[in-house]
């Protein structure tokens, strides 16, 4: 059967308890579980490598992405790690040059020492990934929209490279969220997720997942779930199935916030340059109108003639939105990526890609736009 979007997200792996009726899939608070002969058990034996709470959470995160297959990570950084672990030394991947900085983290400070070797190109423009696609590249991890300018990377079209080198794509979904894009049906073979933000959406757990459609490449990257144990627990794979449940209507508010709030500092005499991929002269925006349905919560400002002190002034006056790390959760957040989420980077890389001290990023959440828009305004005024 297949269901629409908002079906599937209260639905989707879930049904009533077969012992109690249950209408909610209980947390099974359990590390193992009985068998009636060595073997003999009811596909369920230690909950490292299974789990009937985190399973029922990976098919529904695996139905909102068209996948047939999830599993999820105790973060997005293990599920990444998972992916890593299928590469040897001499392997190369081609990915952002703008990617989250902890991505950048692991490719550069744990996997680089390993014999690993990364390319880092604009993903925006699909030859300078083909180009730098060599006989050893075994792996393109695309990040889109990107954090925090938000530059767009044709999914579709980097499909066809990598199917033509016959490289295996990764596409980091956290931006954008089931709801806005899916990825796999755009032909990448597995979907990545930091479900800390926009899935889990509440700010209040940290996890990480992996869809895809390939039974091979599920059975290959299980392996390294179980034997390596990033897997989280059921009380959080609970609270994210229960975040799920509203996650379109969170979307669709947040898209309508970020709209507001783009708009209202488009023309702010305080903003020199704005990202948000709704606007018509963003770079990205033909791309976006394609393969998203939405342009999203997510909008960043460079102030104008700000230094770094002045910066973190105007990052500190604000009443609604919090100064945080994270983004796609219920609460409007501010974040300086120079200094916080994109502080594992060097200043020059950084400043190459945008990432200058006096940009700010801002995760628009469901509050009412109106007290938003005042907050900003008291902000950057003051
Ligand atoms: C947060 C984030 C990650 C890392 O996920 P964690 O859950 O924090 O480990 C990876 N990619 C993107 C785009 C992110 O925003």
């Amino acid at each position: 059967m297949s269901y629409k979007f908002a079906t599937k997200a209260i639905h989707a792996g879930q049904q009533s308890d077969p012992t109690t009726g249950a209408v909610m899939t209980p947390i099974y608070q359990t590390s193992t579980y009985q068998q009636k002969a060595p073997g003999d058990h009811k596909g369920f034996e230690y909950s490292r490598g299974t789990n009937p709470t985190r399973k029922a959470l990976e098919d529904c995160m695996a139905a909102l992405e068209n996948g047939q297959f999830g599993l999820a990570f105790s973060s997005g950084m293990a599920a990444t790690d998972c992916v890593l672990r299928l590469l040897k030394p001499g392997d190369e991947v081609v990915t952002g040059d703008d990617l989250y900085g902890g991505s950048y983290r692991i490719f550069t400070k744990v996997y680089e020492p390993m014999g690993i070797k990364f390319t880092f190109v604009d993903t925006s423009d699909v030859d300078a990934v083909r180009n730098a696609i060599s006989d050893q590249t075994k792996l393109i991890w695309v990040e889109t929209p990107t954090n925090p300018t938000l530059k767009l990377a044709d999914i579709e079209a980097i499909a066809q490279v990598a199917k033509e080198k016959q490289v295996l794509y990764v596409v980091d979904n956290t931006f954008a969220s089931p709801y806005l894009q899916n990825p796999l049906d755009l032909g990448a073979d597995v979907v990545m997720h930091s479900v800390t933000k926009y899935l889990g959406g509440h700010s209040d757990v940290v996890m990480g997942a992996l869809l895809m459609n390939d039974e091979d490449l599920y059975k290959r990257l299980w392996f390294y779930y179980n034997a390596c144990g990033g897997t989280p627990g059921p009380q959080d794979a609970f609270l994210v199935l229960r975040g799920i449940k509203t996650l379109h209507l969170r979307m669709k508010a947040h898209c309508e916030n970020g709209r507001k709030v783009a708009e209202y500092l488009k023309d702010h005499p305080k903003v020199e340059k704005i990202y948000w991929p709704g606007f018509t002269d963003h770079p990205g925006h033909e791309i976006a109108k394609k393969q998203m349905r939405d342009f999203g919560g997510m909008v960043s400002i460079v102030l104008k003639g700000a230094d770094l002190n002045e910066t973190f002034r105007i990052a500190s006056q604000f009443n609604v939105f919090t100064l945080a790390e994270s983004l796609g959760g219920v609460e409007s957040l501010i974040n300086h990526p120079a200094t916080m989420t994109h502080g594992s980077i060097p200043k020059e890389i950084r400043e190459k890609v945008g990432v200058v001290d006096n940009l700010l990023r801002l995760s628009v959440g469901v509050e009412d736009a109106e007290d938003l828009i005042a907050d900003l305004e008291q902000a950057l005024s003051r």
